[in-house]
């Protein structure tokens, strides 16, 4: 039993020497830590905040920015204990295998492994986020018992489905820093130490491996650890910030020989309102604009989702397309909805209109990058700036994929699309963000071209590890928060066989 400790009553000079030292305990930190409980390692998981928010704390998160408009850099991010999960919105999808894939048209694509290597660890990560049963292939089958779905027919987009980490009634998707506290402090080999901010890591002198992290606290303690391993699970931003923050033995940063952190920086946009979809038959579908209890303790949400089939013929990038809420239509949109009903020999007499929004995949841009600024937080870290860029070409495809779905509409007779966006300035206008931080650390077996490796160790380093969406060097449009997941529990069984 490890009660949480807070690293402000530590003695100043305190040196700690546990086996595996994890820095951020947000939904990656604490599911490794739990992974490796139940083996003799000394875990001690470092976090900065606490079980409540500090603004003091939440102040080292602020950044700057230039390029296209983005959400600060401290509005996207929670630093406490469950880091981001403390508002996340619970949605939860597996990648698809093309997202592994190397494809032709997408530069710096494709994963050192393919999906079926994180298949083993979905069903656990699943258990994690409280999602119900494994079952996001069974939505068709489920949800056309209860009312009829929209038919596709045969074309470029199907429906998918998203699953909801426990969402039910008045029940917040899953935190993980208060549903898993019982279960840190009931494990011996956890020690977790609240208030620690990882400062620095210390290389040895041949840069071949950590020696130790500078910690500190805001009340001006400072104290080292000294681990045989170290993880960084500090969030998509901070990896790379502490990376290229920690530069007096390698100058560019730790694992940036080769001007790789920082960049590749991703997001799921998600624009709103691009569209407007109508639905001939009123009865039809009520699962793609609400979260639907199937229930067995699943709840899910239908989308609409290109085939990798598609996606190669077009050269598009991933998309999930949701129907969002009730919209009326204009006087055009009334005469088209009564002319295509009338040529396809259709009743829309119950007509009805929803938004649609989307969660897109940007193509890999080495320019949309986090770099280090003059600025420095309370503890003496160099603050981050984004320069962010989604491209016309990023909204070009994501249009050839709405107007697929509009064909398919036709074709089956079931409803038509109307596209509402057509300058960039209008999509920018309507964009929202997942706030989903990828790339940055992305992973790839040459190093030149990647900094971590297919096991999550940066090249170079025997004993530096990183976890978290930062390593994705693609992403798809699944939001990340399963995938991470499950990619942290792979970890979990690495470092068990090399750190035994
Ligand atoms: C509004 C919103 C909605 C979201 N909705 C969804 C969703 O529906 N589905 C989904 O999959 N994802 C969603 N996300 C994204 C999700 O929150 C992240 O994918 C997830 O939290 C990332 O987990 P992580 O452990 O890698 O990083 P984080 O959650 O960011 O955790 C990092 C932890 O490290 C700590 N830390 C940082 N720096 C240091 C340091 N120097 N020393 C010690 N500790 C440090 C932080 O305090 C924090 O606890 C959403 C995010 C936001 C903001």
């Amino acid at each position: 039993m490890s009660a949480f400790v807070d690293a402000r009553t530590l003695a100043a000079g305190t040196v700690l020497k546990p086996d595996i030292a994890i820095v951020g305990g947000g939904p990656a930190g604490i599911s490794l830590a739990l992974a490796l409980a139940a083996t003799k390692l000394d875990i001690l998981l470092l976090e900065s905040g606490s079980m409540n928010l500090d603004p003091a704390v939440q102040d080292m998160y602020a950044g700057s920015q230039s390029g296209d408009d983005y959400a600060s850099l401290d509005a996207g991010r929670l630093r406490t204990l469950g880091g981001g999960t403390n508002h996340w919105g619970g949605w939860c999808r597996p990648l698809d295998a093309s997202d592994f894939e190397k494809r032709d048209w997408v530069p710096h694509s494709g994963w050192p492994f393919p999906r079926t290597a994180l298949d083993p660890y979905y069903p656990r990560a699943q258990a994690l986020v409280e999602a119900g049963p494994w079952i996001y292939d069974q939505g068709d089958r489920l949800a056309s018992a209860k009312a009829p779905m929209l038919p596709l027919g045969h074309g470029g987009l199907y429906t998918s489905w998203f699953q909801f980490s426990k969402m039910r009634g008045d029940v917040l998707p899953t935190r993980f820093g208060v549903r898993y506290e019982a279960d840190i402090k009931a494990a011996a080999t956890i020690k977790p130490l609240l208030n620690a901010n990882v400062t620095a890591i210390r290389l040895t002198p041949d840069a071949r491996r950590v020696d130790r992290l500078d910690v500190a606290t805001l009340t001006g303690l400072r104290f080292t650890v000294k681990p045989r391993h170290v993880v960084l699970a500090a969030g998509g931003m901070e990896n790379a910030r502490l990376l290229l923050a920690s530069n007096d033995v390698m100058k560019a940063g730790v694992g940036n020989q080769n001007d790789m952190v920082g960049r590749f920086f991703g997001d799921n946009p998600i624009p709103r309102d691009v569209a407007t979809l109508v639905v001939f038959s009123g009865k039809r579908g009520p699962y793609y604009g609400n979260n639907l209890n199937m229930g067995n303790g699943a709840i899910m949400r239908a989308v609409f989702a290109p085939t990798a089939a598609f996606a190669r013929s077009r050269h598009i990038m991933g998309s999930l397309t949701t129907m969002e809420h009730p919209v009326e239509l204009d006087e055009t949109g009334k005469a088209a909805v009564i002319t295509a009903a009338i040529a396809l020999g259709v009743d829309a007499s119950n007509a009805r209109a929803f938004s649609v929004g989307c969660g897109m995949e940007l193509m890999p841009d080495p320019d949309r990058r986090l770099t280090l600024t003059g600025e420095k937080d309370a503890l003496g870290l160099p603050r981050l700036k984004l320069h962010m860029r989604v491209t016309d070409d990023d909204f070009a495809r994501y249009r050839l994929t709405l107007a697929e779905l509009g064909r398919q509409l036709l074709a089956s007779g079931a409803g038509l699309l109307r596209l509402n966006c057509s300058h960039r300035e209008e999509w920018l206008k309507n964009m929202d963000w997942g706030h989903h931080h990828l790339g940055t650390v992305r992973m790839h077996s040459n190093p030149k071209q990647g900094v971590v490796d297919g096991d999550g160790k940066v090249h170079g380093l025997a004993n530096l590890h990183v976890a978290g969406s930062a390593v994705f060097p693609t992403y798809g449009a699944s939001n990340p928060t399963l995938n991470l997941l499950a990619l942290t529990l792979r970890l979990a069984d690495h470092l068990k066989r090399i750190a035994a």
